[in-house]
């Protein structure tokens, strides 16, 4: 068996951890970028393609792919939950994160604390964030006072949702529902860093929310007990809503405000990009497990102990 992923995003992790573990690997990997992936040694690693669609109509069945946030930008969700990709995760999981509706009743079950969405523009009582749907990394996004701007600012041929506009610090923390130790560990936290959302000085008022990159955060133990408790009412939640069990990594994406109230707009089912910051480890894995293990790493020691146990299959769900 061996473990796979396209290359991108956090290819790096993913494979790196998974040689750790002594798994035999395959990067799918475009031409432009097989020297860069060689240059960490990749190179009996490498397989390379045209395009990443192509791993849809490649036999794969000897590969357990883990997917990570360009499978959904680049191949698509549809396509992606069609396919016979053996993908470690849950793909229902998936399903309901594409899905806006699903996403907030997800999010709502767990008890989270979620930012109001307005259904239409007259609803609008308070300062929002213009979301457009199936934005890659924030792009197109806008931020308005009120109903009055969001008129002005408004793209007639786009759809958007309005959610109210937190101000505060966005933490995301990521986590790991194991399900061959029976628990869910809370895994790092980091800041997202947004081009120029997070810039200090700006002369217009329509921020770009893209994605620049991630820096590490240790939070305040106390705050870290109240993500604890989230990270495991959102594996019950969906457990609940879905009657399924939730394998591996996965993001719960928040703001916290001045009263320290944490909001939660966004979770995803997969490993994050924010984990690569923690390699070779976060404060929070090396406490659980005594020695370097970061996000790539953990995912090859529970494919190892599900597969040992014979349970694999029902984690490829
Ligand atoms: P890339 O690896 O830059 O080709 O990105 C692939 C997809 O993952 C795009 O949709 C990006 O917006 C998203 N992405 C990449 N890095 C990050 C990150 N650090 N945080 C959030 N999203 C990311
Ligand atoms: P999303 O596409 O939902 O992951 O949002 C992209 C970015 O927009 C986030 O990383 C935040 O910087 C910002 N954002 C999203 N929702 C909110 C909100 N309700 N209040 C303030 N900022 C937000």
């Amino acid at each position: 068996m061996k473990i796979g992923t396209i290359a991108s995003h956090s290819a790096l992790n993913i494979i790196s951890g998974a040689k750790a573990e002594k798994f035999k690997t395959q990067l799918y990997c475009r031409p432009d970028r097989v020297p860069f992936y060689k240059s960490f040694g990749l190179e009996d690693s490498i397989v390379e393609i045209e395009s990443f669609h192509q791993i849809l109509e490649m036999d794969l069945s000897d590969v357990i792919m883990i997917p990570h946030g360009s499978f959904v930008a680049y191949i698509g969700a549809d396509k992606i939950l069609n396919s016979e990709l053996r993908l470690f995760g849950n793909k229902e999981l998936l399903r309901w994160e594409a899905d806006r509706n699903l996403k907030s009743q997800l999010l709502t079950e767990a008890g989270f604390n979620v930012p109001r969405e307005f259904r239409s523009i007259d609803e609008i009582n308070a300062p929002v964030i213009a979301k457009t749907h199936g934005a890659a990394g924030g792009d197109g996004y806008f931020i308005a006072k009120d109903a009055d701007e969001v008129k002005d600012k408004i793209d007639e041929s786009i759809s958007y949702s309005f959610q109210e506009y937190i101000v505060g610090t966005k933490v995301f923390v990521t986590y790991f529902n194991s399900v061959a130790k029976n628990r869910t560990e809370v895994f790092g936290a980091d800041i997202r860093y947004e081009t120029d959302a997070d810039a200090n000085l700006r002369f217009d008022d329509s921020p770009s929310f893209v994605v620049i990159g991630n820096i590490p955060l240790v939070l305040r133990e106390s705050t870290l007990a109240k993500y604890y408790d989230m990270g495991a009412a959102f594996v019950k939640a969906f457990q609940h809503l879905a009657n399924q069990t939730l394998p591996g990594p996965f993001c719960i994406e928040t703001i916290i405000d001045r009263e320290q109230r944490i909001y939660s707009f966004e979770f995803s089912g997969r490993i994050v990009a924010g984990t690569n910051v923690w390699i070779p480890y976060s404060p929070y894995s090396y406490l659980q497990f005594g020695e370097p293990i970061w996000m790539g790493r953990r995912i090859a020691i529970e494919i190892r102990e599900l597969m040992e146990k014979g349970i694999l299959e029902e984690a490829l769900r």
